[in-house]
């Protein structure tokens, strides 16, 4: 059994729990309730902007933001970083951040709190090290559809008050 990233890196996945045998996304119902989760955050989330790009240019000059390429943290307070805000991150999560954050959704206002207050990792701090497989590329926005072929059919599915329950937004949904 697989593990694999989906769009982002960071959550990693059970490709046999998320995908049938033809590529698409099973039914949430047979997810555990994690997974189902994870999954409805990373839909909603998959086509957003780096956190932090956000936070620095969102107000006057959204063309500025990258796309995120990274997701950390728990389901609705998780953090998604372009890769030079990621150094910024983990600097944060290993030098800064309370230990008692972690696995908590207040994660991502802590974080959001200090970088908008001016946080940064130092100038040459090397926290990051991952096999980048396109250095040059220019990163594109992962596309909901087809990084979860089926997600939408499977949402539509769901009973209202289910998707309430997981406090999913549908209006960020191109459903
Ligand atoms: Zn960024």
């Amino acid at each position: 059994m697989g593990k694999v990233n989906i769009g982002l890196r960071g959550w990693r996945f059970d490709e046999d729990e998320v995908f049938d045998d033809d590529g698409r996304v099973r039914p949430l119902g047979v997810m555990d309730e994690d997974t189902k989760a994870r999954v409805l955050r990373l839909t909603e989330r998959l086509s957003d902007p780096c956190d932090a790009c956000w936070l620095q240019y969102g107000q006057d000059d959204p063309q500025q933001c990258s796309p995120a390429e990274v997701i950390y943290g728990e389901p609705r307070g998780e953090v998604i970083l372009c890769r030079d805000h990621e150094t910024d991150f983990v600097y944060w999560f290993r030098e800064v951040a309370d230990e008692e954050l972690i696995g908590t959704r207040d994660l991502q206002d802590a974080f959001h709190g200090w970088f908008a207050d001016g946080g940064r990792a130092p100038e040459a701090y090397a926290g990051v090290e991952h096999v980048d497989e396109d250095p040059d590329g220019v990163p594109e926005t992962p596309d909901p559809h087809e990084e979860l072929p089926g997600i939408e059919e499977e949402i539509e599915r769901v009973a209202d008050e289910d998707l309430e329950a997981l406090d999913v937004d549908l209006d960020d949904l191109d459903v």
